[in-house]
């Protein structure tokens, strides 16, 4: 399915912040046979998230995961922005807020924080659009949420990359997950000239147009051989691995000599 994933933060655009999450995101994703088609950064302010949220809805994505903006504190508003832009109200959802509840009893019983009441700060992190699921947080407070609205299934993460990871690998890989897996292999050619090269990726990329094949250079070089990455998906690993390798020996009966 067709994937476009939004982290949201400024110390992201300020650059305090490697947007990492993303990146687990996509390799995740695209080894399990989705395609990510987007990958965004964006402010947390409520236009910049409706307005990527809403491209992306138009783009059309099949599935949209945002990180971060989950949490307690006033900037923090990545859930209440993404049922603004479907115009769906938000209210406190009973079972966030009994994780939410679950959560600080835990922290304030580990002394991590000094009281585990319910203040108005804490209780918006269980305001979820209706119809929405939360997801439970084993290492936060805040629960993650999962809304599928307008034949987009949506999926609103933590930014905090330990959370974020363990609610995707619990919660959401398992039911995104089906029996696709994409896999790539690099291999050397013996080509100095990518420009060269070029002109044989093109041939077999339009033969093949569920592959991915592209020249991978490095710097120019006397000694310097292109190398050559080639993606392929298929029902497991193994159907995979044989596609690409059927495409790897065209490209070698192709590339008969250096070039
Ligand atoms: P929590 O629910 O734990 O309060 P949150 O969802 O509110 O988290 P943020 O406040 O947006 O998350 O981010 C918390 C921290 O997580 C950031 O200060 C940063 O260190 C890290 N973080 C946020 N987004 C990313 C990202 N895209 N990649 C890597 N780290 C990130």
């Amino acid at each position: 399915m067709k994937v476009g994933i939004i982290s949201v933060g400024r110390e992201i655009l300020r650059g305090r912040v490697l947007d990492t999450n993303s990146n687990y995101l996509a390799r995740t994703l695209t080894s399990i046979g989705h395609i990510v088609v987007r990958i965004s950064q964006v402010d947390d302010v409520q236009e910049s998230i409706i307005w990527e949220i809403n491209f992306m809805a138009s783009y059309p994505v099949e599935i949209i995961i945002t990180t971060g903006g989950l949490g307690p504190t006033g900037d923090d508003i990545t859930i209440k922005s993404i049922a603004d832009a479907f115009d769906v109200p938000c209210r406190v959802n009973r079972k966030a807020l009994e994780i939410v509840k679950e959560r600080y009893n835990f922290f304030y019983r580990e002394g991590a924080v000094d009281s585990p009441v319910i203040t108005s700060n804490r209780k918006k992190m269980a305001c979820f659009p209706e119809g929405a699921t939360p997801l439970y947080n084993p290492v936060g407070a805040a629960p993650a949420m999962k809304w599928e609205i307008n034949d987009i299934k949506i999926y609103a993460l933590p930014g905090v990359p330990s959370e974020m990871k363990e609610i995707f690998q619990k919660e959401i890989s398992p039911e995104l997950g089906g029996s696709l897996r994409y896999i790539e292999r690099f291999f050397e050619t013996p080509c100095k000239d990518e420009s060269k090269l070029s002109e044989y990726l093109r041939i077999i990329a339009e033969k093949n147009p569920g592959i991915y094949i592209k020249s991978v250079p490095e710097k120019f070089g006397r000694d310097v051989s292109i190398k050559v990455v080639i993606g392929a998906t298929g029902e497991g690993k193994r159907e995979a691995e044989k596609s690409i390798n059927e495409i790897y020996s065209l490209l070698k009966e192709k590339i008969e000599e250096p070039c």
